[in-house]
């Protein structure tokens, strides 16, 4: 299968106020299949986001290249969806407004974007729910309905920054779950950054590893085991083992082991 995404030789340098160069990303090679589930793993300040960022189209490579779909990409583009860790909802706007939000922009009628987004917001369980605003949702609930709305337009390729890092434990496990099984009936691809190596072997296909800053590749595994996963037992254990390993080898501030925060 030929390559959705496929970067090269990317390099991505910000210029703060003070003059300074920040050097965020380093020569970075990617290339991701269609329908592929790739974790972005990497200690904060790795540029994870940044490298979304780019991918997304939000901003441009200092050097190097990005193609999405067999085109160069300069500018965000339709066939993308985004969901971050926060403000992905529009606090004045009630939940199906907000799902059919992208749907507004393309110019459907009030008829046609209400029967996409309560269709989509039945498959994730928030029908009930399609009048209330966000305040009146769950974490949980405000981040399904932010995936609700980037599927709204249908999106080949799905990008998600930390999208579960503000959930407590247990719900974070369950929309884990919950995402794993929407992606294997959808068959989307699927960028997901996080910082927990847990979360990132329970999710991804793939998962790459970038070192602190400048953020470079130095890993990317695949993960050769069946869905869904199985976070107790002894294969998902190695993995983590090993990629926990290299992290505390990479990083500067030594982590302990088996004491991973998620
Ligand atoms: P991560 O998401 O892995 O925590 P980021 O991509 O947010 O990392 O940031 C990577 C590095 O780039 C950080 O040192 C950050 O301060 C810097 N950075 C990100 N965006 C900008 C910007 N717009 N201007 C200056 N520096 C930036
Ligand atoms: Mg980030």
């Amino acid at each position: 299968m030929e390559n959705i995404i496929e970067i090269k030789g990317l390099n991505k340098s910000f210029i703060t106020e003070k003059k300074q160069e920040i050097n965020a990303l380093k020569n970075i090679d990617i290339a991701i299949k269609d329908q592929e589930f790739i974790c972005i793993l990497g200690p904060s300040g790795s540029g994870k986001s940044t490298l979304l960022r780019l991918m997304e189209g939000l901003i441009n490579p200092t050097t190097g290249s990005i193609n999405v779909m067999g085109k160069l990409l300069t500018n965000p583009i339709p066939e993308s969806g985004f969901v971050f860790q926060e403000y992905s909802l529009m606090p004045w706007r009630n939940i199906i407004d907000n799902v059919s939000f992208g749907l507004e922009l393309r110019k459907y009628t009030k008829k046609q974007r209400y029967k996409i987004a309560e269709d989509i917001l039945s498959k994730f369980g928030l029908k009930e729910f399609i009048k209330s605003f966000p305040y009146e949702l769950s974490g949980g609930m405000k981040q399904r309905a932010a995936i609700a709305r980037a599927m709204a337009t249908s999106p080949k390729i799905l990008y998600m920054d930390e999208p579960f890092g503000a959930l407590d434990a247990y719900t974070r496990f369950q929309m884990q779950k919950e995402l794993i099984e929407f992606w294997l009936k959808e068959k989307r691809t699927i960028v997901f950054v996080t910082h927990s190596v847990e979360e990132a072997i329970f999710l991804g296909t793939r998962v790459i590893i970038m070192s602190p800053r400048p953020g470079e590749i130095v890993a990317d595994y695949n993960i050769d085991l069946s869905y869904p996963r199985n976070r107790w037992n002894e294969e998902f254990g190695s993995y983590f083992e090993n990629i926990m390993n290299l992290m505390n080898e990479i990083s500067e501030v030594q982590v302990p082991r088996r004491c991973e925060v998620i």
